[in-house]
């Protein structure tokens, strides 16, 4: 028996929200419970083991097999207190997604009984046999073993049954095959630029740390509705649907009370989150409807994005205990919001300052302008391969679509901070930049306010803001993996930091005081990122993109095009000076990239098809029949249809939408054809593109249909109960 979607729609309102079980411990007790954490690793491991592992995660020092060996029984130890069975290497291929293999620990003993085994080397290393995961040609036939390998700055961790070892993923010939790989490069690479400069001011550095703070983005859909809509399901967004007539303009859903069935859900989505050690701190309603986001305490950015991957599988599952779906599309739904996930990226060091905020006093602040200046002078340079970082089918309708970001990476600074380089300019070489307002402190010429110290002013359409002690890179799309962002930005700004450093070198062998020598080496760096870069104004208007075009930044609104800029010379240079990626890995890289832009559109456009041959044009026909059943019974009773304009409009209307979306659709399958004939990959991805602009075309006379159509005939769950049911 069919249920019809009004059936849907009241069982859906009939969910009661299921209450939350209340918790009899403290946060703070249940707090990574489930992680292979610091303190397990002193109470499980031997000292020996334990300060080897120490060195290792800290110090980078390779682990010998032995004490692998030691710290897999510690491990295991600890997981069958857990009541683990399996354990698989969990891994981050280009998929945009998580891949994991579970394996249980069982072997034969050799004494003809089975016991539990977890040594060194299945910690350290396994070989997946996956050749099927996207990797751009990199892994012909010949070579086609891949293999996953731990990562130890990553704590292990506990899901369900399973211990989950975080790895990267790699091929036979050693280039990366997933996201992780090239992020930790990055990451090595801007700690070892950033060092020799932060021991000018500080001899006793010896690290520097990268940090992510994600801020993830998601829309909740009841699961009953969800499962009547084949585009939802099959492609993480409606395909159609017309707006309805309340949707965000009131802007009541933003920070609004958080819906019953809603906060059920955010509670064990954060108390499981918790448990993995992931420090969940902001939840709160979005600006759309049924729009949510949860953010935790940032952290160094490799864990930070391994947690990032582990929330969004957590949600899902957490989800549909509460009878929700979670999309994390970046466009589920047209007319309204998308979902982003914000990064919010800073540099600090092992003795706890902060590089991007400002300094307790004038040579800390000479320190931060520092890593500021060249910070925004590599996104100057680099802002098409930043673009490029967030490029993907889902993302494509978010950039340039008038939401937050634009298609053109530029950097808002505030006011304050741009009246301090606008000062740096005037003064002469080496005044000292003072913190304003601070007792017994002389004011300098250049000071920076107190209070702007925590009251930095925002500018929402920016795509790389300042806001006080970090930059916060918004144009990442809500599905993706921030690893891709950050490995772009963490390798560009490592490079601009090696060269600023070679350049002050120069100018200190000239004999210059080092303040001189310092602000005579950014002056002309700091002329330019104000001339090009940055940009206060709003970045949605027409005119922006006209003087970003000036300007000379990149303002391609095309994803196919956008991903070109990875093997663009001066990126392939860079990344290969920093070690990130081998000129072969980035265009392997762009291969997967093309081939996934095409594959998602493709299927999106087969399932729009589909539903619009099989969903859409028989309900309009459906109601054509009974308008025209009701002109004729008119006709029998009155002999004429002189009363029946509507009716007779109605059919006429509705017979030339659905001539109309024949021909589309028959137009769209040549179309789809045509591309999949492309003779490579960025020819297939240009004529998918092309395919993507049909179906926006294509909704147009479904979204008409849906407004004339009986409402009891519609097929579909509508934009009003998706929107709010919650
Ligand atoms: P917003 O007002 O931008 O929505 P949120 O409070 O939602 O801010 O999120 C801000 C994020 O920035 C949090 O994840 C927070 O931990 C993170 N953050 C704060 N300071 C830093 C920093 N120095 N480096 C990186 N991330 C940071
Ligand atoms: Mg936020």
């Amino acid at each position: 028996m069919s249920v019809g979607r009004i059936d849907l729609v009241r069982s859906s309102f009939e969910k009661k929200a299921p209450l939350s079980e209340p918790i009899d411990k403290r946060v703070t007790d249940i707090f990574g419970e489930l992680v292979f954490d610091r303190a397990k690793m002193h109470k499980y491991l031997e000292p020996d083991a334990l300060s080897s592992l120490l060195d290792c995660i800290d110090k980078g020092k390779a682990l010998d097999r032995k004490t692998a060996d030691k710290v897999a029984a510690g491990m295991k130890e600890w997981a069958l207190e857990h009541h683990v069975t399996h354990v698989t290497h969990w891994f981050q291929p280009l998929t945009e997604g998580t891949a994991e293999k579970h394996e249980t620990m069982l072997e034969y003993d050799g004494l003809g009984s089975i016991e539990e085994r977890f040594d060194g080397s299945s910690l350290i290393q396994q070989e997946p046999d996956a050749s099927s995961f996207p990797n751009g040609g990199i892994r012909a036939t010949f070579e086609a073993r891949g293999y996953t390998a731990w990562d130890p700055t990553s704590p292990v961790f506990i899901q369900g049954d399973t211990l989950c070892i975080p790895t990267i993923f790699v091929s036979y010939t050693g280039e990366a095959l997933d996201y992780k790989t090239p992020l930790k490069r990055a990451l090595k690479a801007v700690c070892e630029s950033a060092l020799p400069i932060c021991r000018l001011f500080d001899p006793s550095v010896s690290k520097v740390y990268s940090y992510l703070g994600w801020e993830q983005e998601y829309f909740l859909v009841d699961e009953a509705l969800y499962a009547s809509r084949t585009d939802l399901m099959i492609t993480g967004r409606t395909l159609m649907g017309h707006m309805s007539s309340k949707s965000q303009q009131l802007a009541d859903h933003y920070f609004g009370a958080i819906p019953g069935r809603v906060a059920a859900f955010m509670r064990d989505l954060e108390l499981e989150a918790l448990r993995l050690g992931i420090p969940v701190k902001t939840r709160h309603n979005e600006v759309a409807p049924n729009q949510f986001e949860l953010a935790p305490v940032f952290g160094e950015a490799n864990l930070a994005n391994d947690q990032n991957q582990i929330l969004m599988n957590l949600m899902a599952t957490i989800a549909r205990k509460h009878s929700f779906v979670v999309l994390l599309h970046e466009k589920p739904f047209e007319g309204i919001n998308g979902s982003g996930k914000h990064n919010n990226w800073s540099l600090g060091t092992d003795t706890g300052v902060n590089l991007l905020a400002p300094g307790k006093d004038a040579r800390g602040n000479l320190q931060f302008i520092i890593f500021l200046v060249n910070s925004l002078a590599a996104v100057q340079k680099h802002n098409a391969l930043l673009k490029a970082s967030v490029a993907s089918s889902g993302n494509e309708h978010r950039l340039g679509g008038h939401e937050a970001p634009p298609a053109i990476i530029s950097a808002f600074l505030g006011r304050t901070m741009t009246e301090v380089l606008h000062k740096l300019l005037e003064l002469p070489s080496g005044t000292p930049v003072e913190i304003a307002g601070k007792k017994g402190r002389k004011v300098g010429p250049v000071e920076i306010p107190e209070i702007f110290l925590d009251n930095t002013d925002r500018n929402r359409t920016s795509p790389f803001a300042f806001t006080g002690n970090r930059f916060e890179f918004r144009a990442v799309g809500s599905s993706a993996n921030c690893a891709g962002a950050l490995t772009v930005l963490n390798a560009a700004v490592a490079d601009r930091l090696t060269e600023f450093k070679s350049e002050l070198d120069k100018e200190l062998a000239k004999g210059k005081k080092f303040e001189v020598a310092v602000m005579d080496v950014l002056k002309p760096v700091i002329a330019s990122i104000i001339d090009v870069i940055c940009f206060d104004g709003n970045g949605y208007s027409e005119e922006w993109v006209r003087e970003a075009e000036r300007r000379g930044l990149d303002t391609c609104t095309c994803v196919p095009d956008m991903i070109a800029a990875y093997t663009a010379p001066e990126s392939v240079a860079m990344f290969e000076r920093t070690g990130v990626f081998s000129g072969r890995e980035l265009q392997a890289r762009n291969e997967v990239k093309w081939d996934t832009y095409s594959k998602k559109i493709q299927i999106e456009a087969k399932v729009m098809s589909r539903m619009a041959v099989n969903h859409i044009i028989p309900a309009a026909l459906e109601y054509k029949a009974r308008l025209l059943k009701g002109l004729n019974d008119n006709l029998g009773v009155f002999g004429n249809t002189e009363n029946c304009t509507f009716e007779l409009k109605a059919v006429e209307e509705i017979s030339s939408l659905v001539e109309e979306l024949r021909i589309q659709v028959d137009e769209l399958q040549a179309a789809l054809a045509d591309a999949g004939n492309a003779p490579d990959s960025y020819s297939a991805a240009m004529k998918n593109s092309g395919v993507a602009a049909r179906l926006r075309r294509l909704r147009v006379p479904i979204d008409r249909l849906e407004e004339i159509v009986d409402n009891r005939i519609w097929p579909l769950p509508k934009y009003r109960e998706l929107l709010f049911i919650s």
